[in-house]
């Protein structure tokens, strides 16, 4: 799939920190409940770290009790995009940014959440950054 935003890896690299570019870009994973968002109930929108696409809106979130921020459902499915994964021995759905195909996290279906959509779009904050909304 081409992506709408192309860069090489050096100017990933290059724009994000060590810690977001292992994330980001190689499909990294940070630790449970370091995350800056993971509890989070500020109003706003998450936007693509690496891009600044919108991705998911605060209404959206839930405390899945995970580790990690938790939503049910993308601000717009297109935002998204959805690959299945097969690493480390499981098969699961890899969530991508839609715009520059940068690694947000996993969603899981059916674990029985009290939400609209019952899945879980488990996303790692440092793949977000969060502008809050005035209110
Ligand atoms: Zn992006």
């Amino acid at each position: 799939m081409a992506y709408e935003i192309h860069k090489p890896e050096e100017q990933w690299r290059a724009e994000l920190t060590p810690q977001e570019y292992h994330v980001l870009r190689e499909a990294g994973t940070e630790r449970a409940f370091t995350g800056e968002y993971t509890d989070s109930k500020t109003v706003g929108v998450y936007s693509c770290r690496a891009c600044g696409a919108e991705l998911f809106r605060s209404e959206t979130k839930f405390e899945s009790h995970c580790g990690w921020p938790s939503f049910y459902d993308p601000a717009d499915s297109s935002a998204v995009e959805l690959l299945e994964d097969r690493s480390h021995g499981m098969v699961r759905t890899e969530v991508r940014c839609a715009r520059c195909g940068s690694h947000l996290g996993h969603v899981f279906s059916g674990e029985g959440y009290p939400t609209p959509t019952d899945q879980r779009y488990c996303i790692n904050s440092i793949s977000l950054r969060l502008s809050p909304e005035e209110s």
